[in-house]
């Protein structure tokens, strides 16, 4: 028996299903998850000595790539200096004015210590400024476990089946009104219905949790429009998108001001963390200066700011994001001319920067239930295949695939590779 399966087996008795988050037990496409040794570079080693070329990057935050040196480097300063103070610290100020810098749309900004938290606290505040309770949040777009925001979610809840989770009391799913992603149409009647009561609406603004799904620059618009003349919160979950997409994220590439924003993943350089921020007429309700609670014994932990720090600023010193827009379009070419070489099969690949989703259907995708519609065993197929040759997707056909900068030309020649072998075998 491999090391991994011994361990699985063994992690079975001991955590639930086996994982400390659902995803990663592969039940979209069925065997044992493999356990990780070690990951440097675009690489990720398993238990059993196994190379993979990955590009799950721990889920987003790995854009330099694994245990990029400056990151390192960071981390053992800051570990020598203490890892926790529970009272405030410089590096904490750095990194808020990081963030101000590169997203102007952030005035003021708090750290947390989750992608969770940070959408948890954007929707309190947003309740909080306004008076009001309902959330509008779009089908298929995940904002991490909180309460009121796991209806008709996308992610390991989609993946497993569980849009709606057990353990959310019905009066408050009530206060969350979902619908459908890009359709304008829905929004606005639902605005008409609820505009008196809306708190705040929430959306990834480039969906990346049930796939990968493109805006409609039209549909967005409307968003901020209906916000501006009603007064609800305009929130943006950019905890996958920020400092990925560019340094001002999706809202940056797409030209958009939210009223507040989510971070997380890549800000703290593998380390855990999230952030929220925006308007400071806004940030300003939250304690001790206004009536918002929130809080955190770990939040601005000094070695997730000094990892997530280390990271930013090697993504600005080394242009790096032009290196992955690069890297991006040059797999980009060849998965399309693929492709376009095997019109009998379903597919469709989406792109934007480092972030891509191949998925298997013949129609174009622009919400969830268009990406509902792939062939799940044909993603199944092709995951494993990709696998085997040594090239790890994430484990769904509904999760986004992430590029670092330090993913290669023999990568990429070797992902290609993995997928003609793939196509050639059906
Ligand atoms: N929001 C988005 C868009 C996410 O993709 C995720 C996690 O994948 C979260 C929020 C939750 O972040 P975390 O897992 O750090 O709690």
């Amino acid at each position: 028996m491999e090391r991994s399966e011994a361990l699985f087996a063994e992690s079975l008795k001991l955590i639930p299903g086996g994982v400390n988050s659902p995803v990663r037990a592969f039940r979209a496409v069925g065997g044992t998850p493999f356990f990780a040794e070690s990951a440097k570079g675009s690489k990720l080693y398993d238990v059993d000595g196994n190379e993979y070329v990955d590009y799950v990057c721990t889920w987003g935050p790995a854009i330099l790539g694994h245990s990029s040196q400056p990151v390192q480097q960071a981390l053992e300063a800051a570990i020598s200096k203490g890892t926790s103070f529970g009272v405030p610290g410089p590096l904490e100020l750095d990194m808020a004015r990081l963030i101000e810098d590169w997203v102007p749309s952030v005035e003021k900004v708090r750290m947390c210590s989750s992608g969770t938290e940070a959408t948890m606290s954007c929707i309190r505040l947003a309740r909080g400024f306004t008076g009001k309770d309902k959330i509008i949040k779009f089908e298929g777009c995940y904002h991490g476990h909180v309460d009121s925001l796991l209806v008709k979610a996308g992610s390991g809840a989609l993946t497993l089946g569980q849009p709606d989770s057990a353990g959310i009391p019905a009066s408050l799913a009530t206060e969350t009104i979902t619908l459908p992603f890009n359709d304008i149409e829905s929004f606005l009647a639902a605005v008409n219905e609820f505009g008196d009561d809306l708190a705040g609406v929430i959306l990834e603004p480039i969906p990346a949790n049930a796939g990968l799904i493109l805006p409609d620059p039209e549909f967005l618009q409307t968003l901020r429009q209906r916000a501006d003349e009603i007064g609800f919160v305009l929130i943006f979950d950019e905890v996958m998108t920020g400092f990925r997409l560019g340094k001002a994220g999706a809202q940056g590439i797409l030209g958009m001001t939210p009223d507040l924003s989510a971070f997380g993943k890549v800000i703290g350089g593998g380390l855990p963390v999230g952030a929220f921020g925006g308007k400071a007429s806004i940030m300003d309700f939250l304690a001790p200066d206004g009536p918002v609670y929130q809080a955190g014994t770990l939040s601005g932990n000094p070695l997730a700011m000094a990892a997530g720090k280390a990271q930013l600023e090697e993504l600005e010193a080394t242009d790096a994001y032009v290196k992955l827009e690069e890297i991006g379009s040059q797999l980009e070419a060849g998965f399309r001319k693929r492709i376009s070489d095997h019109p009998e099969l379903p597919m469709k690949f989406y792109r934007v920067g480092s972030m891509f989703c191949l998925f298997f259907t013949k129609h174009e995708v622009h919400h969830l239930e268009d990406a509902k519609q792939s062939d799940l065993e044909l993603f199944k197929r092709y995951f494993h295949h990709m696998k085997s040759a040594g090239v790890y997707v994430p484990p769904s056909q509904f999760e986004t695939n992430f590029i670092s900068s330090a993913h290669t030309n023999e990568d990429i020649e070797a992902t290609l590779h993995a997928f003609d072998s793939f196509l050639g075998s059906n």
